[in-house]
């Protein structure tokens, strides 16, 4: 019997006397293999638009304004290490505008390896602050200072790719976001084969969920690719590839051709937050893994066990040391 046919369970259940269940034992961190080193930005800094990290390449001829963003998070630089690609190499967009923007330049100063972790930002996570009521909030951070001195570059944005990568082994995937439009650009792109639908995180809107974004009335689309394990070489590769086929299908610099494969979507239907400091899964399960039977115990959260709802269940980019409050784990069912 399929999941179709089936009532979705809850995905919180009271978690049976601990000794019933398989003892959690917190995955370790993976054993990190810096294949590529941070790139050497000092050129690039000042951007050519007045913002720092922000460059501007005009056509003088009609057409969209499209940007790649790399950086929102310090330590993921196989994006930055892309556009700096680009910038050396002279792009130039055959119509409308292309910008060039590495968003958290401050966080990214901090790299260290020998704590790669720690540089991915300097006060909060940048990637949940697009919002304007929560860049009016009196809050001390470097994040919010610098969304707040972008967002009126992003307000003139039709199309954008936002770079990321993940440090959890995971297939990689593009997130659309909840807008259909979002989702109809990754088709576009077509690679990574897997597209993401979701609406989000509990702690904040990210910037593919920025009111532009997700207004159909604007028509402007956005799409966050992650694209492998941050320091690896596949994922530079694989990051490459994506911006030159996004680049194409917004018909700015080269064409995107067809790839011969349909990418597959799942939809997000359930964000689980961890609610405790204590949230583990019961075995290191990988980003992408598709979990066969509805009601699998993946998870224990304090003195709730997590499940999955359905058969056929896909695990999205899960978060081995989830704090509380953050996303430990997003559940997807696979719909086309
Ligand atoms: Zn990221």
């Amino acid at each position: 019997m399929t999941s179709a046919g089936r009532e979705p369970l809850p995905v919180r259940a009271p978690a049976p006397r601990l000794s019933e269940t398989l003892p959690p034992t917190p995955p370790r961190l993976p054993t990190f293999t810096l294949e590529i080193s941070p790139p050497d930005l000092s050129p690039w800094v000042a951007g050519n638009t007045g913002v720092p990290g922000l460059h501007q390449f005009d056509s003088g001829r009609p057409g969209p304004h499209v940007a790649v963003s790399a950086l929102m998070h310090g330590n993921e630089y196989a994006g930055a290490i892309v556009l700096a690609e680009l910038l050396r190499a002279g792009v130039t967009p055959r119509r409308g505008k292309l910008s060039l923007v590495f968003l958290n330049l401050a966080a990214f100063a901090r790299f260290d390896f020998e704590r790669p972790i720690a540089s991915r930002f300097v006060d909060e996570d940048m990637n949940r602050l697009w919002r304007r009521g929560t860049l009016d909030q009196p809050v001390a951070s470097s994040e919010r200072d610098r969304v707040r001195s972008l967002i009126g570059f992003f307000d003139t944005i039709d199309m954008l790719l936002d770079l990321h990568s993940m440090l959890w082994p995971s297939d990689p995937l593009v997130l659309s976001g909840p807008s259909e439009a979002g989702c109809a650009l990754a088709r576009e792109i077509g690679t990574p084969p897997l597209i993401v639908s979701d609406s989000g995180h509990a702690g904040g809107p990210r910037l593919i969920d920025y009111e532009r974004f997700v207004t159909p009335s604007t028509g402007a689309r956005a799409c966050l690719l992650e694209a492998g394990q941050h320091w690896a070489a596949a994922t530079l590769a694989l990051t490459r590839k994506v911006v030159s086929r996004f680049l194409g299908a917004c018909d700015v610099i080269g064409s995107a051709e067809a790839t011969g494969t349909r990418p597959r979507v799942a939809e997000v239907t359930e964000c689980v937050t961890a609610r405790t400091t204590s949230l583990t899964f019961l075995r290191n399960f990988r980003g992408g893994e598709i979990i066969p039977l509805q009601g699998t115990v993946i998870a224990l959260d304090g003195p709730e066990e997590i499940r999955t709802p359905y058969d056929d269940c896909m695990l999205i980019m899960p978060n081995h040391r989830a704090a509380r409050g953050h996303t430990a784990v997003r559940l997807a069912r696979v719909v086309a």
